[in-house]
């Protein structure tokens, strides 16, 4: 017991760390069942073009409902399961089941999938994901894999190898979350990334007339434009800010204004109905 050390420094009972330890460790007994138990889904939240508001697909996002505690945000257990060492197995299953599903849209629809920095640890990643397209029958440019620049920053140099072996597949590559983390401009330069993601703070702010967010964001379109990449806009939630970001230049937006994340029928039967011949601009 921590009192019984008497005196000591480290007061390990803390009674608010008690109780997060305590969640954590219930929480991660919880999450090593839960795939077995069926109790992870994922959710597709719409992408679509900028100027024309054409769906081009959908990003992947991984949902947690457990019977006891319910829904738990992937705030809180991505970070518990790359702690657990669980973040590989249960990647690999995002990863099998997005491309399923893809794989049963339009033919021009894309899949985005986010990637833990852990993941990229592994010297097999790529054959993961190449096992993925492969039972799904997907073809590698319809699935784009999402990284944020802590990939760089936790696994440096052999993040970058193993993101090459995948773009070497055909896979799209996108730098999600940036401007949020460390910077990763030198990688930017050395992987060939397809997009980068322009986080959400930045459209709020830019949308409260922050000059530096707005600031920012000009700075990101210009980079990925002389970089020959594109932009995606996340958190877009309304008109106004949808009108702001095409003013400046984003081609792709994803946010509330346009769909929120849906569970897999009603994100299939929305790409089928984009895709109608009669279908005008969908969402
Ligand atoms: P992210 O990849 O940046 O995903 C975008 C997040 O913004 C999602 O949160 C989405 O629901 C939310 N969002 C979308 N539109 C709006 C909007 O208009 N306004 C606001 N305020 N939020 C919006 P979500 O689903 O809670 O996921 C949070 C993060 O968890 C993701 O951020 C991603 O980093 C991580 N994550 C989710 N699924 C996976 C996964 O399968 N694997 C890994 N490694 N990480 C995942
Ligand atoms: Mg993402
Ligand atoms: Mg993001
Ligand atoms: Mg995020």
């Amino acid at each position: 017991r921590a009192k019984d050390a008497g005196g000591g420094v480290f007061r390990c009972y803390e009674p608010q760390l008690h109780v997060d330890a305590e969640e954590r460790r219930v929480l991660e007994i919880a999450l090593r069942q839960a795939l077995d138990r069926n109790e992870l889904s994922l959710h597709y939240q719409p992408v679509v073009e900028a100027g024309s508001g054409r769906l081009t697909g959908f990003e992947a996002l991984l949902r947690w409902q457990n019977p006891q505690f319910g829904n738990i945000p992937p705030a809180k257990f991505i970070p518990l399961a790359e702690a657990a060492r669980l973040i590989e197995p249960i990647g690999e299953w995002v990863l099998r089941t997005a491309c399923a599903e893809a794989a049963s849209w339009p033919s021009d629809a894309r899949i985005a999938v986010n990637v833990s920095p852990d993941q990229l640890h592994n010297p097999n990643f790529v054959t993961v994901v190449a096992q993925a397209l492969a039972n799904a029958g997907l073809p590698p440019h319809r699935l784009e894999l999402e990284v944020t620049e802590n990939a760089f920053v936790r696994e440096g140099s052999s993040a970058v190898t193993v993101l090459e072996q995948v773009i070497g597949l055909g896979v799209h590559l996108s730098l999600d979350d940036f401007g949020t983390g460390y910077s990763a401009l030198g990688y930017l330069s050395r992987t060939r990334f397809s997009s980068i993601k322009i986080d959400q703070t930045f459209v709020q702010g830019a949308s409260r007339g922050m000059p530096e967010a707005l600031a920012i964001i000009r700075a990101v379109v210009a980079l990925a434009g002389s970089l020959g990449i594109s932009t995606t806009a996340e958190g877009v939630e309304t008109e106004a800010e949808l009108n702001l970001i095409r003013e400046l230049g984003c081609s792709k937006i994803q946010g509330l204004y346009f769909g929120r994340p849906l569970p897999v029928e009603e994100a299939r039967a929305l790409i089928r109905r984009a895709r109608r011949p009669d279908a005008s601009a969908a969402a």
